[in-house]
């Protein structure tokens, strides 16, 4: 009879120290375990019975309270989410979400409760954090999360790390432009001030994962991946140094409230990651549109001719480019309201008008955050300023706004960000973001975004001679990791021989233009600004001219033809009937491909590519009836195959 007893307790201990949970994907193949042991939350992921993530850490620590050690087990609830949507301004037009869900609650030693809600689809697992009211409890600040992603020892990266606060141009930074390594060791990445979302991590034979965050508002801060520590990658929240050290890290929120959601992507191969909705599926617009906004492709004088084209005859050329070019828009970068003047713009603005053209100004989004000295300057900071500018663009006819040099991914930038959004719908101006914070689900929330750059962008292109010599190894990497989570706003298609005013030394731009032209379709963004200048009018083939005048920036469907990240990458995109298929290599050699393309089978394509000799060439090609073609991409070169 004690021999008993003592069994039973055994039993009672062993299910009051582990409890368990799990949820699976509509395809049974991605499946998430979840448990409490010995007090810790803690989670793991499999595809195909596959190791993913190993026991990962769970939990929060606010100032109410401590969620991530010392907690108990208290209920588990499954459910589904079943949705669709339309959405014409992402890689995909219109989209079905799929995802069994659990909602797994535990509670801490002072009786305060926590649950997380995971949604898994078929390729996506979708978390976040709900802190309900505790008694009279109904404001909280999240201090730090202890959520963390454990890799097989096998596991390679790619990953960019987050740029030091107050660092570089006129102390801007952070702004997520300092470039992607490829398939480096979990040991190596010891970043200090860690990794900016989103992260690709090669798991080996087992498969592929893409972490990120979406969903992120006015209501919390931006997150972003820490140090590799104890073999084990976490959410951190920003360096207390952004924005010249002023404003909390963390978050503040009200109860009941929610975290952002943290993503995982996850496929045996690159499709799923190259093709996930995941940072859309998960979030509702915040406002309604006030107008039909109109998308396209603009030109752009800055670029290439810098500063000192920010004058208004220049403009004019750059206006008459783009009325030449067919496209939508000009942009007029820094200095315009010094140079041209707020009187001669609005005769410029119409000037645009009579040639068909719309005109996106750039701004300053400072203030206060750093030393960036280009105008116009202080008038998107404060709601007064910035309503009383927007009535004067308005009035002016302006369709949108670059608004540039961001102070970093503070809650309180985060409230930047969105009342510019927020004030400038009100106004009918659509927003580019530039020296900015990876865009989270923004896409989808704010119906006037239109991309933000954080990347290593085309400007740095002209700096960089190091940039020059990876041009084609960080354009393989786009699709796969930076543009797969959001819009892009690189502003490339440079046509120029050398990347400069005078097109005949200085800056040798190394790739080609059959490359240059794919990344029109390869950089998914649904307002392009291209980097062509008024010469290209003349000295570029004409057929070059006619694909980038017919080109779409909005997409119906977007597909991984083939690729692996760092060496070269091709993207299948639909806009109505019309596919375009583009592709680039970075590697030393020609590379010829056997693309399997179902869509165009048995018809016939026109090929846009480089020969032998990098020489741009347009040809026709027949699609076999199997839906197979071989096409050869040059070094540094590239193609696009349209039907
Ligand atoms: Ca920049």
């Amino acid at each position: 009879m004690k021999k008993l007893i003592v069994l039973y307790c055994l039993l009672i201990s062993a299910i009051a120290i582990s409890q368990n949970a799990e949820v699976v994907s509509p395809d049974g193949k991605l499946k998430l375990k979840v448990a409490v042991e010995n007090g810790n939350p803690i989670y793991s992921v499999t595809y195909n019975n596959k190791g993913i993530l190993e026991n990962s850490p769970l939990g929060l620590i606010t100032n109410e309270g401590d969620f991530t050690k010392n907690m108990s087990f208290v209920e588990s609830t499954l459910g589904k989410v079943d949705k669709s949507y339309e959405q014409e301004k992402i890689k995909q037009s219109s989209i079905n979400y799929k995802a069994n869900t659990l909602k797994f609650t535990i509670v801490n030693t002072d009786k305060k409760q926590i649950s997380i809600l995971f949604q898994v689809s078929n390729n996506d697992i979708a978390f976040r954090y709900e802190l309900p009211i505790w008694g009279e409890t109904m404001a909280c600040v999240v201090e730090k999360e202890a959520t963390g992603y454990k890799f097989p020892s096998q596991t390679t990266t790619f990953l960019s790390s987050m740029m030091k606060s107050m660092t570089g141009f006129a102390r801007t930074a952070p702004s997520y432009e300092s470039g992607y390594t490829s398939d480096s060791p979990m040991e190596t990445n010891t970043a200090e001030d860690g990794y900016v979302f989103p992260a690709l991590f090669h798991v080996g034979e087992n498969g592929w994962a893409l972490l990120s965050e979406t969903g992120v508002s006015s209501l919390y801060c931006g997150s972003h991946l820490s140090k590799y520590r104890n073999g084990i990658y976490s959410v951190e929240y920003p360096n207390i140094k952004n924005n010249n050290g002023f404003g909390s890290t963390g978050a503040q929120i009200g109860l009941p409230g929610v975290t952002p959601w943290r993503t995982i992507t996850v496929g045996e191969t690159l499709k799923p990651i190259v093709e996930t909705t995941i940072p859309f599926s998960v979030v509702e617009p915040l406002y309604e549109a006030s107008q039909d906004y109109t998308y396209g492709r603009g030109s752009w004088s800055w670029i290439v001719w810098q500063d000192n084209s920010m004058n208004y005859e220049d403009q004019v050329k750059y206006i008459d480019l783009a009325a030449a070019m067919n496209f939508e828009y000009i942009l007029i970068d820094a200095w315009w309201d010094k140079n041209i003047g707020y009187d001669r713009m609005k005769e410029l603005i119409q000037y645009a008008k009579s040639k068909g053209v719309d005109v996106f100004l750039w701004y300053n989004s400072n203030g206060s955050a750093n030393d960036a000295f280009q105008t116009p300057k202080d008038k998107m900071n404060t709601a007064i300023t910035r309503k009383k500018e927007m009535k004067w663009l308005k009035e002016a006819g302006v369709k949108g706004l670059k608004v540039d040099f961001f102070g970093g991914d503070k809650q309180e930038t985060m409230r930047l960000y969105e009342d510019i959004l927020s004030d400038a719908n009100d106004y009918g101006l659509m927003i580019i973001f530039h020296g900015a914070t990876l865009p989270r689900g923004w896409e989808r929330m704010y119906p006037n975004f239109v991309g933000s750059e954080a990347v290593t962008a085309s400007e740095m292109l002209i700096f960089s001679q190091d940039v020059r010599n990876k041009e084609a190894f960080y354009a393989t990497l786009h699709p796969f990791i930076r543009n797969s989570v959001a819009s892009m706003e690189f502003g490339g298609v440079l046509l120029n021989k050398f990347l400069n005013k005078g097109n005949e030394k200085g800056q040798k731009r190394l790739t080609t233009d059959a490359f240059q032209l794919a990344t029109s379709v390869l950089f998914q963004n649904p307002v392009q600004m291209f980097g062509l200048t008024p010469n290209n009018l003349e000295d570029v083939p004409a057929f070059e001219l006619d694909f980038i005048r017919n080109v779409p920036t909005t997409w119906d469907e977007t597909v991984f033809i083939d690729g692996y990240p760092g060496k070269y990458s091709v993207v299948a995109r639909r806009h109505n009937q019309k596919w375009y298929i583009a592709g680039v290599n970075a590697e030393e050699t020609a590379k010829t491909l056997k693309l399997k393309l179902p869509m165009l089978t048995g018809g016939k394509a026109t090929l846009y590519n480089d020969d032998k000799n990098k020489n741009p060439l347009m040809e026709d090609v027949k699609i076999s009836k199997k839906g197979e073609v071989s096409i050869t991409i040059q070094p540094n070169g590239g193609f696009v195959l349209t039907n």
